[in-house]
């Protein structure tokens, strides 16, 4: 893994265990049909991050969005989170692949020969996500060198684990190399839809392990660990697995560097509940279809603000 170790990860995870926090059978997603967890409605389905991203204490954002189908403006941080959330599950594949066809090599082989592919990855990155129509020149040229810093260091941290799987086991077979080096379960699509909630929602990565891991590329908010539980619920609800920990991971480009902050939770009963009486005020705002207004002072970073704030 390659935002956190996986010595680092089962630390955490043991902290938790030995601290004896359970999640109620109650809270488990698989028990969708259950007082607690059963939607208001079923015909409404969000996305757990519209729900989650709590930017507007009236929920107008939900409104705005859902009732009146406004969708909020693409900004450059808009665009940058695309590209890096792509770089961040794509080079993963890239480096499996690549195993797969070269067999067993020495971390700095895979290095060059990745870095070689750079070029054409990137650019096909940027194609494949229009990034031209979003940004102007200056902006393009900025996230294309963050996007280069993003994909070097990734296939830099590949390189170093491929050498230490080498150097650990003695008898090595081309597949336990590539499931210690690369996450078996990169990017998971699941169905929340029997919770209210969108039948396709994409989990940046779901582990062997159980732990999810959101990926977000802008500033540090409180209501970040909220999308958690909706993933956790609606994994559970679809593939009946338990979800217990999760982690928001951070990521930033600062020049030459890569900065990664990961925040771990045990996504508990408390995160559980808060997330969704979230969703039932969400559903009750499109319920209801009813501007339910502004609060008394918006957010800078709200990315309704210019949309809200024109208005008269
Ligand atoms: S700009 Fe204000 S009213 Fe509009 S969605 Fe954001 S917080 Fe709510």
């Amino acid at each position: 893994m390659f935002f956190i170790s996986s010595l680092e990860l089962d630390r955490l995870i043991r902290k938790f265990r030995d601290s004896g926090s359970v999640v109620s059978g109650e809270l488990r997603g698989w028990n969708w049909g259950d007082e607690y967890l059963s939607p208001l409605s079923d015909d409404i389905y969000l996305s757990v991050s519209l729900v989650a991203n709590r930017y507007c204490p009236t929920y107008r954002d939900i409104y705005l969005s859902i009732v009146e189908g406004v969708k909020a403006p693409f900004t450059f941080k808009t665009v940058r989170g695309w590209v890096y959330h792509y770089i961040s599950s794509e080079a993963l594949t890239q480096v499996k692949s690549y195993l797969y066809n070269s067999g067993v090599e020495p971390g700095y082989k895979v290095f060059h020969e990745l870095m070689r592919r750079m070029r054409k990855f990137i650019d096909k990155v940027f194609r494949d996500l229009k990034v031209k129509e979003y940004l102007d020149v200056d902006e393009y040229r900025l996230l294309y060198r963050d996007a280069k810093v993003l994909y070097r260091y990734l296939i830099l941290q590949a390189a170093a684990n491929v050498d230490r799987v080498v150097a650990d086991i003695k008898f090595l077979t081309v597949d336990s190399l590539v499931s210690k080096v690369v996450p078996s379960v990169v990017e998971r699509t699941v169905d929340g839809s029997p919770l209210g909630l969108s039948s396709e929602l994409r989990v940046d990565m779901l582990m062997d392990n159980n732990v999810i891991i959101d990926i977000k590329t802008g500033d540090y908010r409180d209501f970040h660990s909220y999308a958690l539980a909706g993933y956790a619920l609606a994994i559970e609800c679809d593939l009946e697995r338990p979800i217990d920990y999760g982690i928001i991971t951070y990521l930033r480009v600062d020049n030459e560097f890569v900065k990664v902050k990961n925040n771990f939770f045990f996504i508990g009963d408390e995160l559980r509940r808060s997330f969704l009486s979230i969703r039932d005020e969400a559903m009750e705002v499109v319920h209801v279809g009813a501007d339910p207004g502004k609060p008394s002072k918006c957010p800078e970073y709200c990315i309704y603000y210019d949309i809200c704030n024109s208005e008269g």
